[in-house]
């Protein structure tokens, strides 16, 4: 029996109206989803599992957290348990996820959990919190099923540490991130320099919505207790499924003294494209810091709801990865405001 809606498109066909039908198609299929971004270069492997995922019709909250586990454990990466440590010579790690409810939750200062993304997400999943830190976010994790894995630093970083043990000074070099993810497995600088490494990753599903998630063993050497930017809901990360979504990455202080991916968000809502969005997020900082941002990076990365992804830097050397229809996991160099 032939439906209203059979009905009415047979009618549409002849009465020749097939190029307004055509072109509604062509309309849903032009936006650009799904697409994932993510930061540095350790960002291309990640996006190989988020897009796994959301080519399969998974959520952008699913491929976003699933893409920096991967992050999370490689071995020779800054990121996870195989970072650096603080300045006592221990490995605490921030991380933080938002989905497209406006739900989320954040972990920082956890140890000895190799997975601080999906203590992250059990936080969201599981407390009345958004966020826990240091001994309690790791009781939480234990109660929860992760486990506790040994208090030990991996042979990169114990070398940076006894490196970083001849000066003691806390200096801070620009786009370490980079440097230690060109080669592969990524070499991490021998002398002991400061090291800042944060993976964060946007996405948008085939459902249309939007999530992130953000995982760091935040700067090398830092102070015990230190907390950075990436699992601070607003500076580090945020979402809202009406706009799209930003992360950050680079000197955390600097990304929490004007609130950077809520401030990139609220910028794409006043309409400006992501990469616009992001550069006049890093302008803010700018006018704010002035000289106080001299030997310092910080980049932001945004996702619209159209699917258009970019990022901006202050500097030169940040990159970020995109994965879509139209972008198979390009690994882009940013913008970026000064050499
Ligand atoms: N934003 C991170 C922090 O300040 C570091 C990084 O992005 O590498 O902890």
């Amino acid at each position: 029996m032939p439906t209203r809606r059979k009905f009415i498109s047979q009618t549409a066909l002849a009465a020749g109206m097939l190029p307004f039908v055509a072109k509604s198609l062509s309309i849903k299929k032009a936006a650009n989803f799904p697409v994932v971004i993510s930061t540095w270069d350790a960002g291309i492997r990640a996006n190989l599992k988020a897009w796994e995922l959301l080519s399969n019709g998974k959520t952008a909250l699913d491929a976003t957290e699933q893409g920096v586990l991967i992050t999370e454990s490689e071995m020779n990466c800054c990121v996870g348990l195989n970072g650096n440590p603080d300045r006592e010579g221990i490995v605490t790690l921030d991380a933080s996820i938002m989905n497209h409810l406006g739900d989320c939750g954040s972990v920082a200062a956890l140890e000895r959990i190799e997975h601080p993304i999906s203590v992250a997400r059990a936080v969201m999943e599981k407390s009345p919190h958004v966020m826990l830190v240091g001994e309690g976010a790791q009781q939480f994790a234990l109660a929860n099923g992760f486990s506790l894995k040994p208090q030990q630093l991996s042979s990169d970083a114990e070398k940076s540490y006894k490196n970083w043990l001849k000066t003691s000074e806390y200096k801070p070099i620009i786009n370490i991130e980079n440097q230690g993810h060109k080669t592969n497995p990524p070499n991490k600088l021998e002398n002991g320099q400061f090291n800042h490494d944060t993976i964060a990753m946007l996405a948008l599903d085939s459902f249309e919505n939007v999530s992130g998630s953000c995982t760091t063993s935040g700067m090398g050497f830092k102070y015990r207790g230190r907390v950075g930017d990436s699992p601070i809901i607003g500076s580090g990360l945020f979402v809202d499924n009406e706009v799209g979504a930003a992360a950050a990455t680079g000197h955390g202080e600097e990304v929490i003294r004007i609130a950077g991916s809520h401030l990139v968000v609220e910028l794409m809502r006043q309409g400006k494209s992501p990469e616009a969005a992001c550069r006049a997020a890093i302008e803010r900082a700018i006018k704010l810091r002035g000289d106080k941002l001299k030997d310092k990076q910080i980049a932001f990365i945004a996702v619209n709801k159209n699917g258009e992804a970019s990022g901006y830097a202050l500097r030169k050397g940040f990159t970020f990865a995109v994965y879509s229809h139209l972008q198979k996991n390009e690994l882009i160099n940013a913008k970026y405001f000064y050499e």
